[in-house]
């Protein structure tokens, strides 16, 4: 059986970090950091618990990356870059393939974004995962919720509402292909943080406002809307929906580009005069991005055609489209 001690040092401990910013990693009482002079950090939390974020019995490997993948896209949407993280971990057990899996998958997402594992606890307990991330960024440069104007342009980089096909094609009886099932599943258990994107945007001060999209796109542009105190209108039939998404019925694209979550994707607001530099910031990040609306000064969220007229359409409402 493993120790706690021992399974901290094999699976979650790295010798040498290769960073200056890092003068003590794992294994002391406190983690000891040079932070750059001149920077700001941004820090964010974020818990997943079994049972209520992710299926029990869920891939480690593919929830090693989620986990850290949710905590990386809230530095992406607030433009900064990955620096560290901690991670809080209760286990019900310690399994040595879980933790190998986990760990992998956790650890090479962070590697891919140059994101050092600083320090953590270790408890038994119902499966819960608590990780704790900083970023830095350039003082000004900071992707706020409250900074959207009258007259921007709304934009949202990939695609929405994959991962809540596959919850539907899982638990709410769509009937998905099994090929098309697992392209949207793999939305749904290993999105990918749009940490280029949120860099280009802040390096340039192109954005205005800007959050990552986890509980649905109406949702989450509704607290920029209400941070910033105005209000907007969505081209419905322009929200981008994912590939297997894509070739599902109108209502069902509608609900769950409008409000799936669990989507990872940045939603910003730009002046128009940056549209040509946001279709570059795109390019240069491999980051598709698509301008999906706009803000104006009346409160509220409004659906368009693409005629401009406006639609009655219910935000937040799947069940109507899943009863049959
Ligand atoms: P303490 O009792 O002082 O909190 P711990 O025994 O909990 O110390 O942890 C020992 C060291 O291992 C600390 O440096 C801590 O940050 C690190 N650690 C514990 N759990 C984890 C984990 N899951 N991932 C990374 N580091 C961890
Ligand atoms: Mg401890």
């Amino acid at each position: 059986m493993l120790s706690e001690f021992d399974l901290i040092r094999q699976y979650f401990t790295r010798v040498n970090h290769n960073d200056a910013r890092i003068a003590l990693g794992v294994g002391d009482d406190c983690a000891l950091i040079n932070p750059t002079p001149g920077r700001q950090l941004a820090i964010s939390s974020d818990m997943l618990v079994e049972g209520r974020h992710f299926f029990a019995g869920a891939d480690p490997f593919a929830l090693g990356h989620k986990c850290l993948a949710v905590n990386l896209s809230d530095l992406a949407a607030m433009g900064a870059k990955p620096f560290a993280f901690t991670l809080a971990l209760a286990l019900p057990e310690a399994n040595a393939a879980w933790l190998q899996a986990f760990s992998r998958g956790l650890l090479s997402l962070a590697d891919q974004y140059g994101c050092h594992l600083i320090g953590g606890d270790t408890t038994k307990g119902p499966l819960t995962i608590c990780i704790t991330i900083w970023g830095e960024i350039v003082p000004s440069q900071a992707l706020r919720r409250d900074r959207a104007k009258v007259g921007d342009d709304i934009w949202v980089s990939g695609s929405l509402g994959d991962a809540r096909l596959a919850l539907a094609g899982y638990l709410q009886g769509v009937q998905l292909a099994s090929t098309e099932l697992e392209i949207a599943a793999t939305r749904m258990h290993q999105p990918t943080p749009r940490i280029e994107l949120g860099l280009a945007l802040a390096a340039e001060n192109l954005a205005h406002a800007a959050l990552d999209v986890s509980d649905g796109l109406a949702g989450d542009l509704g607290h920029i809307l209400t941070r910033s105190q105005v209000g907007a209108s969505l081209f419905l039939d322009r929200l981008p929906a994912g590939e297997v998404l894509q070739r599902q019925s109108r209502d069902l694209r509608r609900a769950f580009t409008l409000s799936g979550g669990d989507d990872y994707e940045l939603c910003f607001t730009a002046p128009r005069a940056h549209r040509e530099k946001i279709l570059t910031a795109g390019s240069t990040s491999a980051t598709p991005v698509t301008r999906i609306g706009f803000i104006e000064a009346q409160l509220g969220l409004r659906l368009l055609d693409d005629q401009r007229s406006l639609v009655d359409f219910p935000i937040n409402s799947f069940d109507h489209f899943l009863s049959s």
